[in-house]
């Protein structure tokens, strides 16, 4: 017997076939704890049959700020890419949703944890202007520690941008549903996350701006349970819904269709 065919849990600590895990995507079957996913796993789930196309993939960021004394950040831009097999944090992709024509911007943790740089803003926006020439609906499944340090003022640019870019599918009445997933904080919280017509969350993600020491230490009090996490931002108004990965697919073509109004 392989040790790497079992795992454990992180919340429930059951030690776990990761084989039933696998087959319930990646959602523990026997808590409901919902395992990080990669964009490509995630793409998979959504689309129809599993398919779809992606776009806009020879886009690759560069160190134009000469970030840390040796070329640090350039190295681990070569690190990321070579152990996540993905060019930039974050993937575009077309295809249909319960037959909807469909852009998906699926952003990867595993990419320098999801953090938002000069290209992960550009495609974002691309994604959406592309969704614009084309009147089609866009979701934009969050996963992001916020800006990245490593291109400075650079990278806080990329809200206004994304932000702008979204305010133009707003304005042309084009739906734009926000998946927010664990961990998603900072500057994609403060802009392209927190702006969908709708805005749905997984279960238990972290989900805010700044971290709570931080937070703490500003107002000097102590913050409640559970704050900073899905059920509870949804209990504060700061969601429209939290919902289980299993159920996530057949929710968002139920959204799209009501956006678009199709037949349910
Ligand atoms: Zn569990």
């Amino acid at each position: 017997m392989s040790a790497s065919l079992w795992t454990r849990c992180n919340n429930c600590l059951r030690i776990l076939y990761k084989q039933d895990i696998l087959d319930n995507l990646s959602v523990c079957p026997a808590c409901n704890f919902h395992f990080r996913i990669s964009a490509a796993e995630r793409l998979k789930m959504l689309f129809d049959d599993g398919k779809y196309t992606l776009f806009d993939q020879n886009i690759y960021p560069v160190d134009s700020l000469h970030f840390g004394n040796n070329q640090e950040y350039s190295q681990k831009l070569e690190e990321s890419e070579e152990h996540s097999s993905l060019p930039e944090a974050v993937i575009n992709a077309e295809g249909a949703i319960g037959g909807i024509k469909i852009i998906v911007s699926a952003m990867d943790f595993g990419f320098m944890g999801g953090s938002m740089g000069s290209v992960v803003g550009e495609k974002i926006t691309r994604a959406v202007e592309k969704a614009l020439r084309e009147r089609v609906p866009v979701i934009i499944i969050s996963s992001s520690g916020g800006a990245r340090m490593q291109e400075g003022a650079l990278s806080l640019m990329q809200m206004m941008k994304t932000s702008s870019a979204l305010a133009r599918l707003d304005q042309a009445k084009i739906p734009y549903i926000s998946v927010i997933t664990d961990p998603t904080t900072g500057g994609v919280t403060a802009s392209f996350a927190m702006l969908g017509d709708i805005n749905i969350a997984e279960p238990n993600a972290l989900i805010g701006f700044a971290g709570p020491r931080v937070i703490e230490q500003t107002i000097k009090e102590k913050l409640p349970k559970g704050f900073q996490r899905s059920e509870f931002l949804l209990e504060h108004g700061m969601l429209d819904d939290v919902v289980s990965r299993k159920n996530l697919r057949n929710y968002l073509i139920k959204a799209l269709r009501l956006f678009l109004n199709q037949p349910q």
